[in-house]
């Protein structure tokens, strides 16, 4: 009688299993309480996606109606209208509810066949921590070949044009793109860690979790279109953040990369005046050693 509720689950685990912790039990009560594992993480995942995907774009729009934060806009004369702001956050809907949510019943099987774990207690903080930098890593290199092929012609024409609807993005457009591109870039954030749990045979599903909260808050904040003297960046000089996607969706070439600078940088593709005229001028100081 007791499990028919969530509670129920959660006291009667909560009564046998004092050595959890709060959060471990209300995950383990969600998973007696739902008593069908696919299911479960299934509606955990999607749930999650939405709140974070809304509620993370939700401070950029109050930002974006609010005129003191206008000195630090990026394009500061390309502010958002409400009803582009509302046909965006539609169509993103749209697709989440038609695209991704068939796809979640596959998401516990696949977990399942590569070992992730789903169990309490869950892994420590520092595990977690370390996993989620190298996931950052790997679907950073994804993200910046997969973008970049992704300004080919013929695919930009047919796919990608649609994410470069706006030329100044801003949260909500983060995932404003062909349902394609979401598969191939999505692909990144979700095998990076089922190919490092292939290989290490070591990943929670817990820290997956947490690895797309972090990924979706950077694909997010990258879209604000706002720079402030306290971004990250200035702080850690090889992360990307806005002031590297604006510049790409403002002149649709260069800064391919989605986390970090790195790639940008070596393979000379960033993008911007800054970057125009290092290349000028190593083109120049060529030009002279050679006369
Ligand atoms: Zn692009
Ligand atoms: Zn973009």
């Amino acid at each position: 009688m007791a499990q028919d509720t969530y509670w129920g689950s959660f006291d009667e685990i909560s009564k046998y299993n004092i050595q959890l912790n709060y959060f471990e039990r209300l995950w383990a009560a969600w998973y007696a309480y739902m008593q069908n594992d696919v299911l479960a993480t299934g509606i955990m995942s999607f749930t999650m996606h939405e709140l974070v995907y809304f509620g993370r774009s939700l401070p950029w729009i109050i930002v974006d109606a609010i005129p003191y934060f206008r000195k630090y806009k990026i394009q500061q004369h390309k502010i958002p209208t409400a009803y582009e702001q509302w046909q965006c956050a539609f169509l993103v809907l749209l697709s989440h509810f038609t695209v991704e949510l068939p796809q979640i019943w596959l998401f516990h099987p696949m977990c399942q066949y590569f070992g992730l774990s789903t169990g309490v207690p869950f892994p420590s903080i520092y595990k977690m921590a370390f996993q989620i930098g190298v996931f950052f890593v790997m679907e950073d290199a994804w993200h910046y070949w997969m973008h970049r092929a992704m300004h080919w012609g013929p695919l930009y024409k047919n796919i990608h044009k649609i994410h470069h609807q706006y030329s100044a993005p801003f949260g909500l457009a983060a995932e404003y793109a062909s349902p394609i591109e979401v598969m191939v870039l999505g692909l990144g954030t979700v095998s990076s860690p089922i190919l490092f749990c292939a290989i290490t045979k070591d990943l929670h599903i817990l820290t997956m979790y947490l690895w797309i909260v972090f990924r979706l808050f950077q694909a997010i904040d990258a879209h604000s279109g706002y720079e402030f003297p306290w971004s990250l960046h200035h702080f850690l000089p090889f992360w990307a953040g806005a002031e590297h996607h604006d510049v790409h969706h403002e002149r649709f070439i260069g800064n391919y990369a989605s986390s970090f600078r790195w790639w940008d940088y070596f393979l000379d593709t960033e993008a911007g005046p800054e970057a125009s005229k290092r290349r000028r001028e190593a083109k120049l100081a060529k030009a002279k050693k050679v006369s």
